[in-house]
């Protein structure tokens, strides 16, 4: 259940101190200390996995289960104008700790610290590109 060697399990552990919003039984949040915007929180399954790709259904059921509330109590809280949620899957993509965690970034204009970029590619994909890619993932989900 709990890795030797994870920073977000000595937090769940209280081995080291965290800034608690939310707990129950499967469930931990606490405040993300780089607070890229004010609330910024980290939510976390109590079980080790370290990825999305190593998390089972229902550890997945259980987390995201909890994210509507404690997004509503953020917005209580401190009203932002919106939220990002997001997960980073892999060093690519900006994983650093190898505990799986949603990032709940609360929005409060667009100069609030929090700068994702979207390009769009549209014009590089016909339709009939976009149906092949699609197949493609859709034959590699396995229930
Ligand atoms: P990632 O980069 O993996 O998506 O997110 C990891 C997050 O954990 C970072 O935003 C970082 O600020 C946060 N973090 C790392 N160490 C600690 C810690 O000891 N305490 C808290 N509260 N957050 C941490
Ligand atoms: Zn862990």
């Amino acid at each position: 259940m709990i890795h030797e060697d994870c920073i977000f399990c000595k937090i769940i552990n209280g081995d080291i101190p965290s800034a608690k919003v939310y707990e129950d039984n499967d469930v931990y949040a606490f405040l993300d200390i780089s607070q890229v915007t004010k609330g910024h929180t980290l939510v976390i399954p109590k079980t080790h996995v370290k990825d999305i790709y190593q998390t089972p259904e229902e550890v997945a059921s259980n987390l995201f289960a909890q994210i509507p509330k404690i997004s509503k109590g953020i917005k209580e809280a401190f009203q932002p104008e919106g939220i990002n949620i997001l997960s980073n899957t892999g060093e690519v993509a900006g994983q650093s700790v190898f505990h799986l965690h949603i990032h709940l970034i609360p929005r409060y204009g667009k100069e609030d610290g929090f700068k994702p970029t979207w390009e769009t590619h549209s014009e590089d994909y016909t339709q009939e590109v976009l149906q092949s890619i699609a197949k493609n993932i859709h034959e590699k989900i396995h229930n």
